[in-house]
């Protein structure tokens, strides 16, 4: 709570500390320690964390950094928290990100800017900007974040951090907001590779409550990670996607990813060269899909059930209608109502077929890009980000510019595969530079071991 206090007036990571409940709840696990009920306790008991505010938590207001939640108070816990609080790891607060997760600088929250901080002129990245920068300026050794299309990964790569997007399915998403609910997952962000394993045993696993949980254990990502930190790869197959990269691609992120993979030939992995051909279109697909899922799942927001309300003004009818337009007016800001806006225009009668449809036949074919790929590689590999991290202001007219840092990390979420970004040394401009790997679903132990040797 002291690093909190002496790093937030230039960082800004949390929307909300939760000073009592934190120091209570290590109380509580103190307590439980001494009376020896430890049985099953995890290693990381005792450690504390920040929760990107994305993720309910009852009690402590919860606001998807947006004005349509100002006020909300969640009576319950995500399966993610609960699990953390039985794992003795107390709550320090709630980190700041994009509204309802849409970005990829943070900026888009309506309450603060979050700083990197290797340059606090410069954006933590996005959405989970929050969460990285807490975790890169030491203000908690470990977080949570949301990834839809890369909101763990690209501020992880931005900040110097590890973060993982586990399986679609392998984490509960009962009580994470939901933004594209066929893309979002829970997971981890840390500075090591084995914290996040540890992290990401503690959160995963089968929940009745998620309909989309697989009812299948996790692997063994802890002992993988151990294993990758003995550096020997051999006989481990690596791809690298001759789609991601190139154009638009910074030349100092370029050099420090071909250096990363040259050290993963040098413990031994055999590495070569694997096509994902339909990759190139995953960001037309996402931008179809997620904003058609968000468009449908945003529509709770109603002015009735959660936070805000803002009554019609003078001279209007003073309806339900009436109000509910007046809420999502002053509730929402830009970025949300834009992707509303695509959304219900992809979802329309007589669109449909030509948008959505199509955008769902292209994420058939990267799903068999991946699993055609993982039938001659164990893990594929890429640069996690085009470049390092930009400047305050610098893409925030443009959406387009915005929306191509998330080139190389939307074909995961599109395929529901397991992926991860590690800091992979310094850029030239000495920022930090991230290295992805892709996993195969349900496989997410296989990239904790060459991510473990390679950090
Ligand atoms: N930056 C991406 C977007 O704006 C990803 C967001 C996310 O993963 N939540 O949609």
């Amino acid at each position: 709570l002291a690093a909190i206090d002496a790093a937030e007036p230039s960082i800004q990571a949390f929307l909300q500390v939760s000073r009592d409940q934190a120091l209570q709840q290590a109380d509580d696990f103190d307590a439980r320690r001494q009376s020896g009920d430890v049985d099953g306790l995890p290693e990381l008991a005792g450690v504390p964390i920040a929760v990107k505010d994305m993720i309910v938590t009852k009690g402590i207001a919860t606001t998807a950094a947006s004005k349509i939640l100002e006020g909300w108070i969640p009576p319950y816990d995500a399966t993610v928290v609960r699990k953390l609080k039985h794992a003795g790891m107390p709550i320090l607060g709630k980190t700041n990100l994009d509204e309802f997760a849409q970005g990829s600088s943070t900026e888009h929250s309506a309450y603060q800017t979050t700083h990197n901080p290797w340059d606090t002129s410069r954006v933590p990245g996005g959405s989970g900007g929050g969460s990285a920068s807490a975790v890169a300026a030491f203000e908690a050794p470990l977080a949570l974040g949301t990834d839809t299309g890369g909101s763990i990964r690209q501020p992880g790569a931005l900040t110097g951090t590890v973060g993982v997007k586990p399986t679609y399915g392998g984490v509960s998403r009962f009580g994470a907001i939901a933004m594209a609910s066929s893309l979002d997952q829970i997971g981890p962000v840390s500075r090591t590779v084995l914290d996040a394993a540890l992290l990401h045993e503690v959160i995963g696993g089968y929940d009745e409550r998620d309909s989309t949980s697989i009812p299948k254990p996790l692997g063994k990502l802890a002992d993988a990670a151990r294993e990758g930190q003995r550096q020997d790869l051999h006989g481990m197959r690596v791809g690298l996607v001759k789609e991601i990269g190139g154009e638009g691609f910074q030349p100092g992120v370029e050099a420090r990813f071909r250096e990363a993979v040259s050290a993963l030939e040098a413990m031994g992995a055999e590495v070569v060269e694997v096509s994902c051909p339909h990759f190139s279109y995953s960001l037309g697909a996402y931008y179809i899909i997620m904003p058609s899922e968000v468009s449908s799942n945003l529509a709770r927001y109603d002015g009735m059930r959660y936070g805000l309300r803002v009554m019609p003004p003078e001279g209007k009818a003073q309806t339900a209608a009436n109000m509910m337009a007046a809420t999502r007016e002053q509730g929402f800001g830009d970025e949300v109502k834009r992707r509303i806006i695509l959304g219900t225009y992809a979802l329309s009668a007589g669109y449909y077929d030509a948008w959505y449809g199509s955008a769902q036949k292209v994420r058939t074919l990267i799903i068999r890009d991946f699993a055609q790929a993982f039938e001659q590689v164990d893990v594929l590999v890429s640069p996690t980000s085009p470049s390092t991290a930009f400047k305050f202001g610098e893409k925030m007219d443009d959406p387009l510019t915005m929306y191509l840092n998330d080139v190389a990390t939307i074909p995961a979420n599109l395929a529901g595969v397991p992926a991860m970004s590690i800091p992979a040394g310094l850029s030239d401009d000495g920022l930090p530079v991230g290295f992805q790997f892709f996993a195969p679903q349900m496989k997410d132990e296989v990239m904790y071991k060459p991510a473990a040797a390679l950090e």
